[in-house]
């Protein structure tokens, strides 16, 4: 069986989410996409942010009906900050070695990876795969290189997935919603109603 990770803070879940999610299970043949929204970082200003049941609730109604997609609340209920590494490491015990494990990135994601919780380790258990992102070029990720053997760094540069090009973020959603404009078509039509029927990212909105 092969199972794609795909963790986000998804405040909220959008399209972009979705559409390069399944772009990259099928370019790596995945039979499995799991999203796990992470808790967010409590050094953060949290101003404006949706707590954690509303984007699980928001993720959920996302995928409601896709056999491809499925939610977990690993990262949400899990103790201490959601580790990418300590993640994978679950998944991986979970499943087993006959499951092969990947890990869905955006190419800005990609760039801040060398910066993560233990690279290294994370690679050790899963293939990263990394969704191209309007703004975002992915160069030649020479402090990811630094840090990584040079055969998984070359991996990784290799697991660049040529997905479709959407421009479209959360950060943008929640200014849209505090400015009061529409959202229509940025995310499922269920989380559009989900956002307006709980109030949700109607005033403060943080910069990113
Ligand atoms: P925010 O605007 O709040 O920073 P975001 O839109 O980047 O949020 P996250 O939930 O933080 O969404 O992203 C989860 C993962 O999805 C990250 O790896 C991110 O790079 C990736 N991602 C999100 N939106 C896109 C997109 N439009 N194209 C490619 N990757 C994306």
């Amino acid at each position: 069986m092969r199972v794609a990770l795909f963790g986000g803070s998804f405040d909220p879940i959008h399209h972009g989410h979705l559409i390069i999610a399944r772009a990259v299970a099928e370019h790596v043949h995945a039979d499995r996409v799991i999203l796990l929204p992470s808790r967010l970082p409590p050094h953060k200003p949290n101003v404006g942010l949706a707590d954690g049941s509303h984007r699980a609730a928001m993720v959920q109604a996302a995928i409601a009906g896709d056999p491809l997609f499925e939610f977990s609340d690993h990262d949400l209920t899990c103790d201490g900050p959601s580790y990418t590494a300590h993640t994978v490491a679950h998944f991986h015990e979970q499943f087993g070695d006959e499951t092969e494990l990947f890990w869905i990135i955006g190419a800005d994601a990609l760039l801040e990876l060398h910066t993560w919780y233990k690279p290294a380790e994370i690679l050790a258990h899963c293939r990263v795969v990394t969704a191209v992102r309007p703004g975002y070029e992915v160069g030649a990720l020479t402090e990811l290189g630094a840090i990584l053997s040079a055969d998984k760094a070359e991996r990784v540069r290799g697991d660049v997935v040529q997905t479709p090009r959407i421009d479209i973020s959360a950060t943008m959603v929640r200014k849209r919603v505090a400015a009061g404009q529409s959202i229509r078509y940025l995310v499922p039509e269920n989380v559009e109603r989900y956002i307006a029927a709980h109030g949700l990212y109607t005033s403060h909105v943080r910069a990113n």
